[in-house]
């Protein structure tokens, strides 16, 4: 029958080979597929998470699901794809296809040059364990003039989900290694306001938090220049600070462009409405690196955890089908959600586009715990996998009942 290929092994990569699995188990004639995901780590990273204490426990065994699914596990990175000749070039083997998915996910969009160089970030599970490493370091560092000190000053570029998260969880994180020290933790963004991406419905819950917690705003502002002792603003503000981390949005993996010249201005590829590479007939893409469009709200996906989930089953099923001759499903997604973790503040939880908040505080945060300690876990289990990697979804009303407990 021949071989798909998926490459990452992130959300879309995984619930790709798993609908494609599943589609192996329920169609006879895909009976004798082989099934292949490549990925330069054995380890599903859960990304989400990686703002959190701790962020090198954020992986799952991708080995044993694959396993238990029956795909074969290949680990490396993966240098070209020739979609001519239907072959993957890694570092030790080279692997050819029948039909390809592509999800390599995002990269950090760093700013260029020697400035982009300095700081941390929490991107990948080694960004984020490189900060979490240099923080638990800082009690150890020489002192400063008082001045000049800033041991205890986290400066975070970039105040949108990922910069709000990160900035709210710190104070309780800072206060359990600083003893005693003065914390500062300053969000700068160039836009005017915190969390513009996120509309206005969470903006007084985000001003609340930011609030409550003590956290400094700079907007309207860039970060002109850094040393290790300091951030420099556009404004002409010094900061005395030991500690940058940029969180200035995604862009898709370079291997997108390799495929295709139509891209985004986030560097996905344009994809029909079935996930194919649009003029790239064996090749579809899913996550990060898709800009695909939901056929019941026209809206495009978002470098999400939620849409890359969903894209790789609809991506995976439709790589096998088009295999089998069977007709292809056009991805939809039942609802958009957005749940923003508050720190101490608990969380805010908005539903649709147009993001109408429909909790905040503990009730919010109880539904951000549950998003981030299960329902972005695969499930070990062979039948919980397959059972959960189909691309038919839920109606919206179920949906926000059944998964996220909210009854409107
Ligand atoms: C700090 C942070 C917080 C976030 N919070 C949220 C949130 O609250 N909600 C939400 O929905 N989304 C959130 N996201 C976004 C979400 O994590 C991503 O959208 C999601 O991980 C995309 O999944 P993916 O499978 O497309 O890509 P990825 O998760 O990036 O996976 C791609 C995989 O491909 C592999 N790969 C890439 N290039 C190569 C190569 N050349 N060779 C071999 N392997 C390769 C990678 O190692 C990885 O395993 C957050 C992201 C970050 C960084």
């Amino acid at each position: 029958m021949g071989q798909l290929v998926i490459a990452g092994g992130g959300f879309a990569g995984f619930w790709a080979a798993a609908a494609a699995a599943r589609m192996r188990r329920d169609v006879p004639s895909l009976a004798s597929l082989e099934i292949v995901l490549i990925s330069r780590d054995d380890q599903l990273v859960i990304r989400p998470r990686l703002y959190e204490k701790d962020p090198a426990s954020m992986t799952v065994a991708l080995v044993p699901r694959l396993e238990a699914i029956g795909v074969r596990f290949e680990q490396g990175e993966i240098a070209a794809i020739d979609v001519a000749s239907k072959v993957i070039r890694a570092a030790a083997s080279v692997i050819s296809y029948d039909r390809l998915v592509l999800a390599t996910g995002s990269q950090l969009a760093r700013p260029a040059g020697a400035l982009g160089a300095r700081g941390f970030d929490i991107d990948t599970l080694a960004g984020a364990a490189a900060l979490d490493r240099h923080l638990h370091g800082l009690a150890a560092q020489p002192e400063a003039h008082p001045e000049t000190e800033g041991r205890w000053t986290v400066v975070i570029a970039g105040g949108g989900f990922t910069g709000i998260e990160l900035a709210t969880d710190l104070p309780e994180r800072l206060r359990s290694i600083a003893a005693g020290g003065k914390i500062r933790v300053i969000v700068v963004d160039i836009a005017d306001r915190i969390g513009a991406s996120l509309g206005d419905g969470p903006q007084s819950a985000i001003h609340e938090a930011l609030a409550a917690a003590g956290i400094e705003t700079r907007t309207g502002v860039a970060i002109a220049s850094a040393d290790s002792a300091s951030v420099v603003l556009s404004s002409g503000e010094r900061i005395a600070c030991r500690t940058l981390v940029w969180t200035t949005g995604m862009c898709a993996s370079p291997l997108a462009a390799k495929i295709s010249t139509r891209t985004d201005a986030l560097g996905r590829i344009e994809v029909t409405p079935e996930l194919r590479v649009a003029g790239v007939d064996h090749v579809f893409a899913a996550g990060d690196v898709a800009h695909a469009v939901a056929d019941d709200g026209g809206h495009a996906a978002l470098q999400s955890c939620q849409h890359a989930q969903m894209t790789g089953r609809f991506a995976g099923f439709n790589a096998a089908a088009d295999l089998a001759g069977l007709p292809l499903q056009a991805y939809r997604q039942p609802l958009y959600t957005t749940c923003l973790d508050l720190g101490e503040s608990g969380a805010v939880l908005t539903t649709g586009w147009d993001r109408i908040v429909q909790a905040a505080g503990e009730r919010a945060k109880a539904i951000k715990r549950h998003i981030n300690t299960q329902l972005i876990y695969p499930p070990a289990d062979r039948d919980a996998i397959l059972t959960a990697a189909s691309p038919m979804v839920m109606d919206e009303k179920s949906f926000k009942s059944r998964v996220l407990g909210v009854n409107s």
